[in-house]
């Protein structure tokens, strides 16, 4: 008797994950909202404990799902993740009709196209 020649029964399609409660992404939000505002406080004193803030933040959004929202965003490269400080390791410059940020530690750059006249 063969079992493992046995057609399989099929899968049930359930969810690969459990949906979070919303009063525990309403946490997880105020968390990153948290890490974000630390980032910014402790920046221009302790750069490397901004970065580890932005990498937490990052990683309680990536575990709930939840999307940073466009301010957040602004605030880490997002080819290196570390948290960004104009003047320090941010270069932003306005070429037509859109603005380069540069960042210093990676050395890469993204354009954000600003309103044309
Ligand atoms: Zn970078």
């Amino acid at each position: 008797m063969q079992l493992s020649k046995m057609p399989r029964k099929t899968r049930r399609r359930s969810r690969k994950y459990q949906k979070k409660s919303p009063e525990v992404l309403k946490t997880a939000r105020s968390h990153i909202d948290r890490y974000f505002k630390l980032a910014r406080e402790v920046a221009s004193e302790n750069h490397g404990l901004a970065n580890r803030y932005v990498t937490l933040a990052r990683k309680v959004a990536m575990k709930f799902k939840i999307r940073l929202t466009s301010p957040q965003k602004r605030l880490f490269c997002p080819h290196c993740y570390r948290f960004l400080l104009p003047g320090k390791n941010l270069r932003v410059r306005v070429h037509e009709h859109r603005v380069i940020y540069y960042c210093l530690d990676c050395k890469k750059f993204w354009r954000k196209p600003v309103g044309k006249k």
